[in-house]
C-alpha cells in the first residue's frame, strides 16, 4: 500500500517519507514510522494516511481503539520546522 521512498530530513536527519496529498499536486513530509490513530476533529495530531488524506487525530498505542494507521506530519515533530517554513526565503538567498 505504501510506495513512498524513505529518505532523511535534511535538517534533523530523521527518517521521513513524502506522501502525495490526495487531490493536491503536492507532497507532505511525514515521519517514516507509522502510528495508530483515532480520527478526531480538532485532535492534537496531524495524520497523513497512506492514501494521502490529512486528518486531525489523537494518537494511540492500542490497535483495538485505533481507527487506522497513518503517519505523523514531520512539520509537527521536526526540531527545525521553522527552517522548513522559511525554506523558500533561504533557498532564494543561496542562489542555486
Ligand atoms: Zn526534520
Amino acid at each position: 500500500m505504501m510506495t513512498a521512498r524513505v529518505t532523511e530530513c535534511r535538517d534533523c536527519k530523521a527518517k521521513i517519507m513524502f506522501i502525495k496529498i490526495a487531490g493536491k499536486d503536492r507532497t507532505m513530509p511525514v515521519n517514516a514510522e507509522s502510528v495508530y490513530y483515532i480520527q478526531k476533529a480538532g485532535g492534537p495530531a496531524k495524520i497523513v494516511t497512506p492514501n494521502g488524506e490529512v486528518l486531525s487525530a489523537e494518537l494511540t498505542d492500542n490497535p483495538d481503539k485505533a481507527t487506522g494507521i497513518g503517519y505523523i506530519s514531520h512539520f509537527a515533530t521536526c526540531p527545525n520546522a521553522d527552517k522548513f517554513r522559511n525554506k523558500n526565503k533561504s533557498d532564494r538567498k543561496k542562489a542555486r
